[in-house]
């Protein structure tokens, strides 16, 4: 299949520039699109056989389900059977932007959506191409990143054209994501609202909203554990890992940075081809390696912003061992993490101050 690209300015265009990608939905067709997140791959997610295609096309397992995207807070009406009082206060506080809920279905949602679950994923983004394309097509819009399985998610169209290109029908291409981590998930089924995936939106400022918030034990878990079953079932696929073996240094500042250059040397020594994610603030303290700063610690959405691409780009260049230090902030450190543990496959090395054993 020929897949059709084209540039739209988000901060400048005319509705009729969405008009050919609305019809591809319209029609059961694939577009890839940015959000404020990441960039997405669409389908109308009432249509089932137009949401398989998403899961072919990505190679995504058919029990990891999709997130249905909105324009309008109307819809929840349509897509859920109830609405409880605290969906409704996050929905006021945080739509459109990157939160997403999980609600109880209604029967107008396919169980190809939802991976079989009763529930579904809903979220109402805040990009204006996004936004646009919903309301342009008329179709609620199942979305994933865009990204095959398993790799890092895409924050620039370069990326997708990566991984979709020949895929599907369309990219669009908007340029770089604004917030570069894909959406909070919080289940708002229960009686506590319970953050399945950690995100943009933090647990704090969840709580200034509706009060206490609870986590899904698998968020916080440093170690990957088989008896922990995640409540999002995409979290318990290995996801957004780089070709190279990626692997996390934690404890004091100082350690890391001895802990990582000892390991790129013997890495080194080896003949491989070995990748730093520092900092700003560390960069200059990695004499060897491929030393790639991921952002400024003074400012952790550049952090966010620059996680994916980094991870990509030491694809791009054939690095075989990747090492990066830890961020452990209680706010978008844990999301920054969740990330990070999940592309290493949950490798981490603890350092001491006296070296690395
Ligand atoms: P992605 O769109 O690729 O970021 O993945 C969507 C995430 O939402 C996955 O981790 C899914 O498991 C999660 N998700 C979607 N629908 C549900 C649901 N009904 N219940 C729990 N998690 C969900
Ligand atoms: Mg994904």
């Amino acid at each position: 299949m020929e897949t059709k690209i084209i540039k739209i300015d988000k901060n400048n265009f005319k509705e009729e520039e969405l008009k050919e990608a609305a019809d591809i939905l319209k029609k059961g067709g694939l577009v890839a699109f940015p959000t404020e997140t990441v960039y997405g791959l669409g389908a109308d997610g009432l249509n089932p056989e137009a949401s398989k295609k998403i899961y072919e096309a990505k190679g995504r397992p058919s029990d990891n389900p999709l997130i249905l995207h909105i324009a309008n807070i109307a819809a929840l009406e349509e897509l859920t059977v109830e609405c409880p009082e605290m969906g409704l206060k996050l929905a006021e506080a945080f739509w459109p932007g990157p939160l997403t809920m999980i609600f109880k279905k209604s029967k107008a949602v396919p169980y190809k959506t939802t991976g079989g679950l009763e529930t579904v994923a809903i979220r109402m983004p805040s990009h204006p191409i996004a936004y646009e394309l919903i309301r342009k097509s008329g179709v609620y819009i199942a979305a994933p990143s865009a990204n095959i399985s398993g790799r890092p998610s895409p924050t620039m169209a370069e990326h997708v054209i990566e991984d979709m290109n020949g895929r599907i029908e369309m990219i669009i291409d908007g340029g770089m994501v604004d917030i570069g981590l894909e959406s909070t998930i919080v289940d708002v089924t229960g009686d506590v609202p319970t953050i399945l995936r950690p995100g943009y939106i933090t647990a704090s400022m969840l709580e200034a909203v509706v009060g206490t918030v609870n986590f899904d034990k698998v968020v916080l878990a440093k170690k990957a554990d088989a008896n922990i079953v995640p409540k999002a079932p995409g979290m318990k696929y290995k996801h957004y890992a780089p070709k190279g073996d990626l692997t996390i240094l934690e404890g004091s500042m100082e350690a890391v940075i001895q802990g990582i250059n000892e390991c790129a040397a013997e890495k080194l020594s080896k003949g491989f081809k070995v990748g730093i994610i520092a900092t700003d603030e560390t960069f200059s303290r990695y004499p060897q390696g491929l030393v790639k700063s991921i952002g400024t610690r003074k400012d952790e959405d550049t952090i966010a912003h620059g996680l994916f691409q980094i991870l990509r780009e030491f694809d791009t260049e054939g690095t075989e061992y990747i090492y990066t230090e830890s961020f452990e902030s209680k706010q978008l450190g844990q999301a920054i993490m969740n990330r990070l543990l999940k592309a290493a496959g949950y490798h981490i090395i603890k350092v001491h101050d006296t070296g690395l054993l």
